[in-house]
């Protein structure tokens, strides 16, 4: 419908035009008609650039195929030598900063702020454009957005909203380039604000004096310098291959959008922390990877289920109106719709989605640097479709130009139906967050509530902590109170089932909270954040889009290991509570005593204690025990040789509890060491174990930072680590493709590294040539490190390496036929309590997974397991007498079958006697891979996501030890640490870590 008015509304506008033209009008034209002002003069100059350095007419429009002089505010020429988007010019991100405070000194129609660092430490910046009326009553007009963004503020009065609405100009929030490679939007950006602050024709005129235009022209700062060191380099190499850039920023590289929901990233809490301070409106996300203009605003289906229908209507309004602008500018191959999916709200974007704004993206076209080139498109990318019916070019002469024409004109013509729409906008912007308030008597729930007994404190308060980054008000219980949380539901008899009465709705529970309990409010205009992150996820794989864009489940209690109750009992909210600002686990020492205890519960700060005090003795107890008057699970730390104070101040830190005892526990111990950690990358990429370095980084835990590269060099890695992590590269790549890396018999090497030409590079890691892999020598280096008593521990796809190259011993890895996890949350059950790993866990886990290999063990070396149904052995041969009955022979008296061992999907088949006659290759029952934890049975195992064919992967092992000469190697088939989102499955790693020496105690043996 929508694409229907639009076309209707382009016509009449086409008509328009076409009389005023007609009528000799034109040259008063009004603020809808887009295009100069002939009475401004043009910078004649610059623009003859813009018209030489746009590869076609149509790649270009009526709004930016000009510029518009000014005596007093420079031109980006000014900085950056050119035009914006000349070819073989990319300006470091200081430059852009440069440039903008140019304008800021130039003009009063230009603020710009600073609105913190990067990870690195680089200044990140938003630059705002408007009238000077607008800019000189910011704080002014920021009050009255502040009372349409609170409507508690205003007591929910729509007249008094009405009033504000009617005075207040709305803030329209645009971010560049988080993804390094997309390199076109901070030129597009600075050309951008100098048009808005300078240009007089009433088509832009309108936008300054009705928008407050905000501006982050670089999102990842530490990936911009790097991206521009290496086109600098290819500038200079040109008859060189260039190296790839390996780290877009300082941890990951595209996952930097996919932090809207962990905020674990700065780029994440500067751009929330702006967008929420200036309480915008909009949050429009530039990126460049599709031609030309893809607003994947609207996206396709599913969309995100927390987000108020209001939004994914002014997702359809303002998609499709901007596509119908640039299509009547016949520019081509711009659309929206397509594959984009809106379900996750990881993305930078949702920030807005999340906080009653409006969330954007647009995807351009840019050539990952600045040369111009002939790009040839995919036939999916040209091919025409029903929402694609003027598609791009099959093939193209395309430059920077060109797409800074398209980023250009996709936002003014945005900025502009803002402007002429703010009121509207503004409105909804209220209403959504009203709607927001009257979530627990509209759909609910009325309240999260996180239990003050939780044994977690620690994830408990870290879960909460992120709540608070997200704006989200926190409150905390003074008193007990109880709330009616509704019974199970019964799972639907069968029509034929004989006790269909018994399937009666149960009553519902009443359940008391403790004092001290968390309440997350849902009478709160946030609450959609947390209810985004706190719920389930369900995605069905009958669902039309087969394809998911991203993860499907993230439940944060259910990965962060700690009780959530989500209570829809309106009564929650007359609890007693005040609100609690900057939550903090309870820590410190109780008691007195020479030894201390502190009780294992899978907390990560159990690392960072055991790094922090590191010549302090610390055991861990192998079985449970009681001590004054309290019971320690396995693995609880005891502490000697450390002063009651200093620990009282380390404790209190990091938020543990120290129990002071009289004498030593009469438990078996080990000591938990503080393990040498190399951290392995390759150079094929480096995008996801940034989030294991992130996590070690945070936790304060150290580590040695190394690639394969080196891993072939180290003569004897044992003698320098005890623990080597080699944790996902992000994708499954051939195993032989991390050993032999990129062929070195062609090409140029490709350096990464740190020299006055590249200055930003090689600070992570560096190497004459990334080419190479780990090398069959760094294979041989691993394989050696671990029969010396080393630690390998792999996770998702370098455990599928590690089993496929011949690191793991006997476990093997079965190619899914039908599976499909999507990034989902899987139940998975504790199999080994007694290891090591599994210390502080219950018998369930929740843990992240995205298709993980699937393990299988056989008893034999150099054997392919074998895949036999445990209920074949059940079945009885054609042959004489009833199912149950014994079959026989004609002239022998009757032999049974000797039962089969039963062996289930997580275990090594025991050997057969058979296998055992001169069974050399059968491997001993010590040899065996010893399964910690399993995926869950085929029927409980989704927590929350999208999971298909999942028996091919329940009951199988999540997490194996597999013992190789003196040491072992660790498998996992989930990924413990992603995206700041999987605090709950850290200490696995942790414990891996910290008992990496002791990792078989409590092993029962198989008898065969
Ligand atoms: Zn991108």
């Amino acid at each position: 419908m929508e694409t229907q008015g639009n076309a209707c509304t382009s016509l009449l506008r086409g008509l328009i035009l076409v009389l005023l033209v007609a009528s000799g009008t034109a040259a008063r034209a009004d603020d809808t008609t887009p295009g100069r002002d002939p009475k401004q003069p043009i910078d004649e100059a610059y623009t003859q650039k813009i018209r030489k350095y746009t590869t076609a007419p149509y790649f270009s429009s009526p709004l930016v195929d000009y510029l518009p002089a000014s005596k007093t505010v420079p031109t980006p020429e000014a900085v950056l030598g050119d035009v914006a988007g000349a070819p073989g010019i990319l300006p470091y991100a200081e430059e852009v900063y440069r440039y903008m405070r140019i304008l800021e000194k130039a003009t009063p129609r230009v603020k710009v702020f600073s609105i913190g660092k990067t990870e690195e430490g680089r200044e990140m910046i938003a630059v705002a454009v408007s009238s000077e009326e607008n800019l000189k009553r910011l704080e002014e007009n920021r009050a009255r957005l502040a009372k349409l963004a609170d409507p508690r503020t205003i007591q929910l009065d729509d007249a008094e909203a009405d009033r504000l609405v009617a005075q207040a100009v709305p803030v329209y929030y645009i971010t560049g380039t988080i993804h390094s490679p997309e390199t076109g939007a901070p030129t597009a950006l600075m050309e951008l604000a100098y048009r808005l602050a300078v240009d007089e024709s009433p088509y832009v005129k309108r936008i300054r004096d009705s928008v407050i235009t905000l501006i982050t022209p670089v999102v990842e700062v530490d990936g911009r310098n790097r991206m521009v060191d290496i086109y600098r380099w290819h500038r200079s190499h040109p008859n060189d291959f260039y190296p790839p850039l390996i780290y877009w920023g300082h941890y990951v590289a595209h996952d930097n959008n996919r932090d809207a929901m962990g905020v674990s990233l700065k780029l994440t809490e500067n751009v929330l922390n702006t967008f929420v301070g200036w309480k915008a409106q909009v949050l429009h996300d530039l990126h460049e990877s599709v031609p030309y203009l893809y607003d994947n605003t609207v996206g396709d289906g599913p969309y995100n289920a927390w987000v108020d229908p209001i939004l994914t209507n002014e997702w359809q309004m303002i998609g499709w109106r901007n596509v119908a602008d640039l299509t009547a500018f016949g520019m081509p191959g711009v659309f929206t719709h397509g594959d984009f999916d809106t379900w996750s709200p990881g993305y930078l974007m949702f920030i807005a989605a999340m906080h009653n704004g409006v969330s954007r993206l647009y995807e351009t076209f840019g050539n990952a640097g600045a040369d111009t080139e002939t790009r040839t498109l995919e036939p999916e990318e040209h091919s025409r479709t029903w929402y694609r019916p003027n598609p791009p070019l099959p093939k193209a002469l395309w430059s920077q130009r060109n797409n800074n024409n398209y980023e250009q004109t996709g936002l003014l013509t945005s900025l502009h139906y803002f402007a002429e729409n703010s009121r509207l906008f503004l409105k909804n912007f209220y209403l959504k967050a009203k709607r927001s308030v009257g979530k627990p008597s509209a759909e609910g729930p009325a309240a999260y509530v996180l239990p003050a007994d939780d044994p977690r404190s620690g994830s408990q308060a870290e879960l909460l902590r992120i709540l608070e980054k997200q704006g989200v008000e926190v409150s905390r219980a003074r008193t007990a109170f109880t709330v009616a949380l509704p019974a199970k539901k019964q799972t639907a008899p069968k029509p034929d089932a004989k006790d269909a009465a018994a399937a009666k709705p149960a009553a519902p529970v009443v359940r008391e909270f403790p004092a001290g309990s968390y309440i997350v409010r849902m009478d709160q205009p946030y609450s959609r954040a947390a209810d985004a992150l706190l719920d389930y996820q369900y995605w069905s794989p009958d669902d039309p889009q087969k394809t998911p864009y991203d993860d499907t489940g993230w439940t944060f209690g259910e990965l962060f290991g700690v009780q959530v109750v989500r209570v829809t009992d309106p009564k929650v909210l007359d609890a007693p509570m005040e609100r609690a600002v900057a939550v903090r686990a309870p820590g410190g020492v109780r008691g007195e005593g020479a030894v201390f205890a502190i009780a294992n519960h899978a907390e990560p700060a159990l690392a960072t204690l055991r790094y922090n005090l590191r010549d302090v003795s610390i055991d861990a107890a192998e079985e449970p025990f009681e001590a004054a008057g309290r019971k320690f699970p396995r693995g609880s730390f005891l502490l000697r040789g450390i002063g009651r104070a200093e620990l009282d101040r380390v404790a209190s830190e990091l938020g543990l509890e120290a129990v002071a005892l009289a004498e030593v526990p009469g438990t078996k111990t080990h000591p938990v060491r503080a393990a040498r950690i190399a951290l392995v990358h390759t150079w094929i990429s480096t995008q996801t174990e940034g989030w294991w370095r992130m996590a070690l980084d945070n936790l304060k835990v150290p580590y040695t930072y190394i690639s394969t590269q080196t891993v072939a060099k180290e003569n004897d890695l044992r003698s320098k680590y005890d623990v080597i992590l080699f944790p996902p590269l992000g994708f499954a790549v051939k195993p032989t493709y991390i050993v032999n890396g990129v062929p070195t018999t062609w090409g140029n090497p490709l350096p990464w590294k740190n020299t006055p030409e590249t200055p930003n590079i090689g600070k992570e890691d560096f190497t004459d040539d990334i080419r190479p892999g780990l090398g069959w020598a760094g294979l041989a280096r691993l394989e050696e490190f671990v029969r010396k008593g080393g630690l390998l521990l792999t996770a998702a796809d370098t455990s599928s390496f590690a089993a496929e190259i011949g690191l793991a011993g006997s476990v093997s890895t079965t190619p899914p036929q039908k599976m499909k996890i999507v990034g989902s949350v899987l139940s998975t059950l504790v199999v080994d309590a007694a290891s090591p790993i599994a210390y502080g866990y219950g018998e369930k886990l929740s843990a992240y997974s995205d298709n993980g290999p699937i393990f299988s063990f056989s008893n034999t070396a150099g054997a392919r397991p074998r895949r036999r149904p445990a209920s074949d052995a059940t079945k009885r041969p054609t042959g004489r007498g009833t199912l149950d009955d014994p079959d026989f022979v004609v002239g022998r008296p009757g032999v049974e079958t000797p039962p089969e061992p039963k062996t289930e999907a997580w275990e090594t088949p025991a050997a057969t006697d058979e296998q055992l006659r001169n069974g050399y290759r059968v491997v001993p029952p010590a040899w065996r891979p010893r399964t910690i934890f399993r995926y869950a049975d085929a029927k409980e195992l989704l927590v929350s996501g999208r999971v298909e064919g999942g028996d091919e992967i329940a009951q199988h092992a999540s997490v194996v030890d597999v013992p190789s000469g003196q040491g072992h190697v660790v498998l996992f088939s989930i990924n413990p640490i992603y995206r700041g989102e999987t605090r709950g499955s850290y200490a696995l790693v942790l414990n891996t870590i910290l008992n990496y020496d002791s990792l078989s105690v409590g092993r029962k043996l198989a008898e065969k």
